[in-house]
């Protein structure tokens, strides 16, 4: 491609990271606001694993129903933005560490992570204020120059007012009063006014006591170990982990005494030094990071900005805030631009209000402009970070026209999605909008169910005394409480998504299923060998020609020249006879009266990927060949098993039965009204099995595979043994006899001794 361009641009139109259903929505918002210059994005990734739904959802939260409450449509935002990632990890579509929320400007980004974390969710932030303007990093860096210089009024009253001391702000004052035009400390050496709050006073009294044991010991001390002396002589720990993120709070208290360790190996033990370096780092700016929790570190949902996250990619990325406007430019008196163009204003010598001269109004609205596309570029930026799921969540008043260059604004602008938003109800609603395909969510503001208590005569308890009050029956003074319905166990197993090698290994012996896909025990021998055979396992054979028929041309199937190279390359210990073998499969397609008709089908394409839904359960796979045309689809799979295990009819029904009808239900839900589903067994040109299914066999073909999937749910898992199954099966020999539970002697003995 280089030698192609030449000396001019190439231009970098491949995405390695995003799934195409993503990028599709990409290149329909940025497309038309980009112009010309803009170059659609082309999926280049792999991604073998489908996604739950659309890969790409829009949470708007409506403004206009948050107007009248006491809850702001920010908070509002935040939770239905919480409540969508908790359901994301409680389904295991995503793990808490493999979601990103973005944001153009962190600001309020705390309000998002006190969402997620009041629903459990573990969070990390990077947004705001940085590591050195952190409050508890504020606190003590204050309480560090209190101790070299008692006199410092602005660390003194940072410490008074900190959880170091805590004393109200009407203390402070008092205490300013009791010692005018002197430092501030010359009021705690002297006595307190009478009229000094009492708690105030205690607290005062505390911490003089500790302070001038501290600066007793600050001689004594290393940086890091004052440090910690600060922290724990005022219990400053206990207050920050008290917090709902006191581990990160306590985190960057460590990375504060670390660092000051660090400081005194280069420059020794010199309080005041540290406190300036620190305090220089924090006036340039400099980029330190903010402490991470241990628990932290790897699985919690991060908050970043957008600026943050470039050259980073995440499994989820939550736009978040995206309703958020921009402050427009302060009018400046001079405008310049990069291109030479200027203006500026003076004052109407009649009115003496400023006014533009020379293209000063044509200069400003390009300034504008010049904004406004760094803004779209800084989301653009946000959105092809994501993987597999890409979230805009924003907040609009549908009836105010300025909230349309918001960037949520823009989105829906984009998408033409205005009507939906009025008419969407609490369900989702899909767009599709040239092949983009978005799920829009709507949150308006609804309040919490009201608890109903039954209420009582308020003279119940009078009643008592009564005539006959205390003889005759007492009032009800609680409402009675419905029995406690018994929980129901929670099921062995829940599947949410089928591939159909899973569908497969549980139709061959379900208890293997369960050993490798509920348990998670890994095949002794992944080739699936009998372990300690030489050569290749069937498994292997079947790989290699499934991969050398994808090389064969549909068009003209003629075997690759370099078959044996290829499949020596992939498997290195392949044998003479078994390259032969394999040779001898991908001729038998090429020359089969079945590959002169594929040949002969338009459109007809190699290893298409499916996927649907069915009973909640995600079901996908590939397709070796498919071809659908004029609502006609044709399903071709090649099979290397041995004819020896009985006719080709009765292994299809025997072991692929399920996987058939999955083909044929993949296809009806792509459009087709008839499938043919082909079964060739490469053994010989001539062994193939062909089935048609018909739109009136979809409610059948989907009760049998409803069925399946209510096996798995009901956790029957059972042993089913064989030679074939049972080799590199992870149970075998630890929980399960694999072949030898066949032999009735054996099972007897396992009766017996039961
Ligand atoms: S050893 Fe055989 S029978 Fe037992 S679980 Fe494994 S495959 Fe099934």
């Amino acid at each position: 491609r280089r030698e192609q361009a030449g000396d001019g641009v190439l231009p970098l139109t491949m995405n390695y990271r995003s799934r195409p259903e993503v990028l599709a929505v990409v290149n329909h918002l940025f497309g038309a606001d980009f112009g010309d210059e803009f170059q659609p994005l082309a999926a280049s990734g792999d991604f073998p694993d489908p996604v739950f739904g659309a890969p790409v959802e829009l949470l708007v939260t409506d403004k206009s129903t948050y107007s009248e409450t006491d809850v702001h449509w920010r908070r509002g935002e935040a939770r239905a933005i919480a409540r969508r990632i908790r359901d994301l990890i409680a389904a295991g579509d995503a793990a808490p560490g493999e979601i990103v929320l973005l944001f153009a400007a962190g600001t309020d980004a705390e309000w998002y992570e006190e969402e997620l974390r009041a629903l459990g969710v573990t969070t990390y932030r990077s947004t705001g204020r940085g590591y050195f303007g952190q409050q508890q990093v504020v606190d003590l860096l204050a309480y560090l120059r209190l101790l070299r210089n008692r006199y410092d009024d602005e660390a003194l009253v940072s410490v008074l007012a900190s959880p170091f001391v805590g004393i109200s702000n009407d203390g402070l004052v008092l205490l300013r009063r009791a010692a005018p035009k002197r430092p501030l400390f010359v009021a705690l050496e002297r006595e307190l006014p009478a009229t000094f709050p009492e708690r105030d006073a205690q607290l005062l009294r505390a911490f003089r006591q500790r302070y001038d044991r501290l600066t007793a010991a600050l001689a004594r001390l290393s940086l890091e170990r004052l440090c910690e002396r600060i922290i724990s002589e005022h219990d400053y720990d206990l207050a920050v982990l008290a917090r709902w993120d006191g581990r990160r709070r306590y985190a960057n208290l460590r990375k504060l005494a670390r660092l000051a360790r660090s400081y005194e190996e280069l420059r020794g033990p010199d309080v005041e030094g540290f406190v300036r370096f620190v305090r220089d780092q924090e006036a340039v700016g400099a980029r330190e990071l903010e402490a991470v929790a241990e628990e932290e570190g790897g699985d919690a949902v991060r908050l970043l900005t957008i600026h943050a996250a470039k050259g980073l990619e995440f499994k989820v990325v939550v736009v978040a805030d995206a309703g958020r406007d921009k402050a427009p430019p302060a009018s400046h008196e001079i405008l310049a631009l990069s291109d030479g163009r200027f203006g500026f204003r003076v004052a109407d010598p009649i009115t003496s209000k400023p006014r533009g001269a020379y293209a000063y109004d044509a200069v400003q609205e390009a300034r504008r402009e010049e904004d406004r596309a760094e803004r779209l570029r800084l989301y653009y930026v946000a959105m092809t970070r994501a993987i597999d799921r890409l979230i805009i969540s924003g907040s609009i008043d549908p009836e105010r026209t300025a909230d349309d260059t918001t960037p949520i604004g823009w989105v829906l602008g984009r998408l033409d999605a205005k009507e939906e938003i009025e008419r969407a109800g609490a369900e989702p609603v899909e767009l599709e909008r040239e092949g983009a395909r978005v799920i829009l969510r709507v949150d308006r503001f609804a309040t919490e169910p009201e608890v109903t208590v039954e209420s009582f005569p308020e003279d119940g308890q009078l009643a008592l005394f009564d005539e006959g009050g205390v003889a005759g029956a007492l009032p009800p003074l609680v409402p009675a409480l419905q029995p406690l319905v018994e929980i129901a166990a929670p099921p062995v197993h829940r599947v949410r998504r089928l591939s159909f090698s899973a569908l497969a290994l549980f139709e061959r012996c379900s208890y293997r299923y369960y050993a490798e896909r509920v348990v998670g025990m890994r095949p002794t021998d992944e080739r699936s060998a009998v372990p300690g055979t030489p050569g290749l396992a069937a498994t292997e054979i079947g790989d290699a020609v499934h991969r050398l028929l994808e090389l064969v041309s549909l068009e003209e199937p003629i075997p690759p020249d370099d078959l044996a190279a290829r499949v020596r390359a992939w498997y290195p210990r392949v044998t003479d006879d078994e390259l032969e073998r394999i040779g001898g499969f991908v001729r038998s397609y090429c020359d089969s009266e079945l590959a002169r008709r594929v040949a002969a089908l338009p459109g007809a394409r190699p290893e298409r990927p499916f996927a649907f839904e069915h009973d909640g359960v995600l079901l996908h796979g590939r397709l070796d060949v498919l071809q659908l045309e004029h609502e006609q689809a044709v399903v071709v799979d090649y099979k290397t098993n041995s004819l020896s295990e009985g006719t080709p009819e009765e292994i299809v029904e025997h072991d692929y039965r399920l996987q058939r009808l999955v083909y044929a239900l993949a296809c009806f839900r792509a459009g087709a009204q008839e499938v043919e589903v082909v079964y060739h067994f490469l053994e010989r040109p001539d062994a193939v099995v062909s089935t048609v299914f018909r739109l009136d066999q979809v409610s059948d073909l989907e009760g049998e595979l409803s069925e399946a999937i209510a096996r798995i749910n009901a956790g029957a898992f059972r042993p089913t043994p064989s030679e074939f199954i049972c080799a590199g099966c992870p149970a075998l020999d630890v929980i399960c006899a694999g072949p030898r539970l066949r032999s009735a002697s054996y099972a007897e003995h396992a009766l017996a001794t039961v």
